[in-house]
This record gives C-alpha cells, sequence and structure tokens, in this order.
C-alpha cells in the first residue's frame, strides 16, 4: 500500500507507526488485524517471507511480527536476512512460536530476534508487546 494514497504524508512517515506481520495463515491475519485494528494499529500483512522483506523495504516498520513456518523461506532465514541487511538489521522482530517448540524459540533468540509471543496468541498481550514497540 502507499503512504501517500491514504494521507498519511511522506514514505515512512514517523507519525504514522505500523506492525507488518509476516504470515501465511489467513485466519491468524484476520485474527491479529482485528485485535490490533482495535486499538487503531495499524497493521501491513505479508503471506510469506520475501513479500514481507520487500515489504520492509518500502515502507519501514515500527515492528515485525514474524511467523516461523511460511510457505517460501522460512522465518529463521526471514531473519538472518532483516538482520544481514544494514538496511533493515535496527528493526525489532517479534517471532511467533508454538509453545511447545523450545528449540525454535533459541533459535530465533540466537538469530537476534528481540522477543516472541507463543501461539495460540493472546490478544492482552500481543498488544502490550506490540504498544512496547510502537511507543518506541
Ligand atoms: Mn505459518
Amino acid at each position: 500500500m502507499s503512504p501517500a494514497a491514504d494521507g498519511t504524508g511522506a514514505k515512512g512517515d514517523l507519525r504514522a507507526p505500523f506492525v507488518l506481520y509476516i504470515e501465511d495463515n489467513f485466519h491468524n491475519r484476520r485474527l491479529v488485524g482485528k485485535i490490533l485494528a482495535s486499538r487503531g494499529i495499524r497493521v501491513v500483512e505479508a503471506e510469506d517471507g520475501l513479500s514481507g522483506l520487500r515489504q520492509m523495504r518500502q515502507e519501514r516498520p515500527a515492528v515485525v511480527l514474524l511467523d516461523i513456518s511460511l510457505p517460501d523461506i522460512d522465518g529463521l532465514e526471514v531473519l538472518a536476512r532483516i538482520r544481514g541487511d544494514a538496511a533493515l538489521r535496527e528493526i525489532p522482530v517479534v517471532a511467533l512460536t508454538a509453545s511447545a517448540m523450545h528449540g525454535d524459540r533459541e533459535r530465533f533468540l540466537a538469530q537476534g530476534c528481540d522477543d516472541y509471543l507463543s501461539k495460540p496468541l493472546q490478544a492482552l498481550e500481543l498488544i502490550a508487546m506490540v504498544e512496547r514497540y510502537l511507543e518506541g
């Protein structure tokens, strides 16, 4: 989406922070979109890792919510590419991990993610986490 087209002003307008949610599951995207919209938080969605990376280069998100299992490159690889890219590496990333998959958390933290949330997502926990990053 074009930031100029929705009246928010110049590209990368810092007054309009948003969440980038990289997730292939439609139901999860709809759920998170609803929860965050209830707090007036803008969510931009990407259905796979490569389009998420492309989106990040177009318009810088305040925080990325990153699913692990994605149809093209997985979340760990997305994170590695974010941290390996000078233009993207400062962007906070929250990994969404299934609570049973403890190994995933360690791998993500080692790879440089800032936080993680357990699936199934809890609305209040999600809101608190996202607002912390939006407030900077
Ligand atoms: Mn997935």
